[in-house]
């Protein structure tokens, strides 16, 4: 028996989806009630510009909303994923009722079609946990109550129309939860239970085992339950002491990751847990929903084959389980194929000289503890580096790209082709560089970068340029809406063959005597947006990707750069989902910035750059970096994340960003002035940089040429000041 899912198209995200069903609408997109409007729904996905009247259905309007437009939900990464979903917003008096009955109409699709299907639904709980609330001081799982009538709706119409399993993606299971989500937990499923008991629910968790939360889970009156084996396999030893009237669905192929299943293994592992539970209650399934790799790998035709034979992507995945159910249905000899191209690709993989290069294991082996520190503390390097660049106060510089104009872009996808030639292409990007560091002198910064017109993507260029990385041509992974990314894979030993960003930083700093900046990504963020090997820990493949970039680093100080930029833009979004697993992660990444960034002289000074602007649970690991220069993104939190810098005592250098780049709108010299006064609050004048949030790359030069005049002005005054 086969299940398939429903519901689970969307024409832009689940969770908005969710919001829409249960017409958790705010008030700015102006519905009353009735089916929600695609028009609605697509203002809320991406904001609609000064035309809120036609989003909503025909309701007096202010002046105001038209000439406005309405903003977009907030967006937001979903759970430790690269997808982001549009975070519901409640208030404390929220009123839900049905506003889409998506579900069941695509329900009826499939089965006008001949499919019956198992809906897919996110659940009550987890819904209310990722939404955000609009009032102060009260939780969002307080709603529960006033939210469950509508699922109960939609459920029963399930029921009615022939559905005889949901599956209801309760991913909340997977966190730490406190006493009253669990009980939330338990009182949603009690109550439907008793509404729809004729309905049988499959409780899906994902991301992670259920820990803590085992006994709230097991407790809970559904009929089945489905775990994520690949994140947390030791749940396969746990299941014995599951209800024995629970159906339960392993998950077993990796939803998060581009490899093959070792199937031989796999069974070696189902055989005997099957044989125990009884094959009537066990379902197998891929660990969580295949939104997070891509659809097909037979379209690779770039590929090496080798690195190919390793891979499975959507379709490959469910052919996997299609050979593990027949195995286990009718025995391994009827997938006897199949089985063996299984066994010979994991055999290939742990054997390949692709894969394991023992210069690689060598240097990983004699790393010492001196290679992760600097030869002296921050305050004598400071001196040093102080005489070195003799900066003035409040020193201005920015994070590294210049605007990635259509032009530049155009320049780099007919070099691609083939239509622009090396050195046309080459000549072209200097004359970026020349005319964007002209500019910079111009307008008076400081510490001067060459814009990074040659890069396609942070951690794709590095990719491109180290052993050990492969690049897809169709692997593309929903980012959110219709952004979609192609992670590099990471599938084997990390090395750097040779310089990687040297030859332009060196022509950048031919035409200038400012300090040309350095800008290099980190090995944390490159590995975060990656797909990585499973065959190691990720801190070890951390590690290797480290000692390459250290390699740069040497490099680019041996050619003469005194300001090198390490950055790590992802470190924060790699945190484990379960604060007890924090530490080790932190510690693990902290080590790899330390390892890459440490082999310099005192007189080098490293920059790194984070643009978010959560810190306050993280400090420490901040401070464990050791960065001579950070550069955050502060100005729309008005400073406040500064807080944290000062209570922890932060001894070294700060740029807080006074620039929003996200947005189009060009800050003005009081504005700017305005924040760096509140900066000065809460860190010595000593230790203040003056930059924007994030790179320029998003940005068109009309925004970013007076924005970063404005930038400099704004220093100046406050030189005057100091
Ligand atoms: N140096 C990069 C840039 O300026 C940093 C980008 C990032 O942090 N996301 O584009
Ligand atoms: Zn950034």
């Amino acid at each position: 028996m086969t299940v398939i899912p429903s519901n689970d198209f969307s024409f832009y995200d689940q969770v908005l989806d969710t919001s829409i069903m249960v017409g958790a609408i705010p008030q700015i997109y102006r519905w009353n009630s009735g089916p929600v409007p695609l028009a609605t729904y697509f203002a809320m996905a991406r904001g609609a510009q000064g035309k809120a009247h036609e989003v909503s259905c025909g309701h007096a309007l202010h002046g105001h909303d038209a000439a406005h437009g309405v903003p977009a939900l907030e967006m937001t990464k979903w759970f430790d994923t690269n997808y982001h979903y549009m975070v519901p917003e409640l208030t404390k008096d929220q009123q839900f009722t049905l506003g889409s009955r998506k579900p069941i109409e695509e329900y009826e699709e499939a089965k006008a079609l001949g499919y019956q299907t198992r809906p897919v639904l996110v659940g009550p709980v987890t819904f209310l946990k990722l939404a955000k609330s609009k009032d102060a001081g009260f939780n969002p799982l307080s709603l529960l109550d006033r939210l469950l009538p509508v699922y109960i709706e939609v459920l029963r119409e399930l029921a009615y129309r022939g559905v005889e399993w949901v599956q209801i993606d309760e991913p909340c299971l997977v966190l730490d939860l406190d006493i009253v989500a669990q009980q939330a937990l338990h009182h949603a499923y009690t109550e439907i239970a008793r509404a729809v008991p004729q309905l049988k629910i499959m409780l899906a968790t994902y991301f992670g085992g259920l820990g803590a939360n085992r006994h709230t889970a097991l407790a809970l009156p559904v009929a089945g339950l489905h775990l994520d084996l690949v994140r947390a396999p030791e749940q396969i030893d746990e299941l014995s002491g599951f209800p024995g009237d629970r159906a339960l669905s392993l998950g077993i192929i990796d939803g998060r990751n581009i490899w093959r299943a070792d199937l031989s293994r796999l069974l070696d592992q189902l055989e005997p847990v099957i044989a125990k539970l009884g094959e009537h209650r066990v379902q197998i399934a891929p660990s969580c929903s295949l939104l997070h790799v891509p659809i097909d790998l037979a379209l690779e035709t770039g590929l090496e084959p080798e690195i190919k034979s390793w891979l499975a992507f959507s379709v490959q995945k469910l052919e996997e389980l299609t050979t593990l159910g027949a195995a286990l249905a009718r025995g391994r000899g009827a997938v006897e194929v199949s089985l063996k191209a299984s066994d010979q690709a994991a055999a290939s993989r742990r054997a390949s000289p692709r894969i394991h290069d023992a210069k690689v294991a060598a240097r990983v082996a004699g790393i010492d503890e001196a290679m992760r520190f600097r030869s002296s503390i921050f305050a004598e390097r400071a001196t040093v580096q102080r005489e070195r660049f003799n900066l003035p106060a409040f020193p201005t510089t920015t994070i590294g790209s210049f605007p990635q104009t259509a032009d530049v872009r155009n320049a780099r996808s007919a070099h691609a082709r083939g239509a622009l030639t090396d050195e046309a292409y080459k000549l072209y990007l200097q004359n970026q560089t020349a005319r964007a560091v002209r500019w910079q002198e111009n307008i008076g910064l400081d510490v001067l970068v060459h814009g990074e017109f040659e890069r396609n993507d942070m951690v794709q260029y590095f990719g491109e340029q180290l052993a050990g990385f492969a690049f897809t041509s169709h692997g593309w992974v929903q980012s959110y809406g219709s952004r979609y990314v192609r992670p590099p894979v990471l599938f084997g030993d990390v090395s750097r063959p040779k310089p990687m960003t040297v030859e332009w930083w060196q022509y950048a700093q031919s035409l200038t005597k400012k300090p040309m900046k350095a800008m290099l990504t980190g090995p944390v963020t490159i590995l975060n947006w990656s797909f990585v090997r499973d065959d190691i820990a990720r801190s070890e493949a951390c590690r290797q990707i480290a000692l390459a970039i250290r390699d740069e680093v040497a490099d680019l100080e041996a050619a003469g750069a005194g300001m090198i930029q390490i950055d790590e833009a992802a470190l924060r979004e790699g945190l484990p989902l379960r604060k007890s697993e924090w530490q080790a992660y932190l510690d693990w990444a902290v080590e790899a910035f330390r390892l890459c960034s440490s082999g310099v002289r005192d007189e080098t000074q490293i920059h790194t750059h984070m643009c978010y602007s959560e810190f306050n649970d993280i400090i420490g690991a901040i401070g464990a970096m050791d960065a001579d220069v950070i550069s955050i993104e502060t100005s729309r939190s008005k400073m406040e994340l500064l807080d944290a810098f000062r209570d922890y005592r932060y001894p070294n250098e700060i740029g807080p960003g006074v620039y929003d780049i996200h947005s189009p709108r060009v800050p003005d010299i009081e504005e700017m002035t305005a924040l760096l006064k509140l900066a000065r609050m809460r860190l010595s004048d000593t230790q203040i940089w003056i930059n924007p949030d994030c790179g320029l790359k998003t940005r068109k030069w009309e925004e970013v040429r007076p924005a970063l005049a404005n930038m400099v002005a704004a220093a100046r005054e406050l030189r005057a000041l100091a």
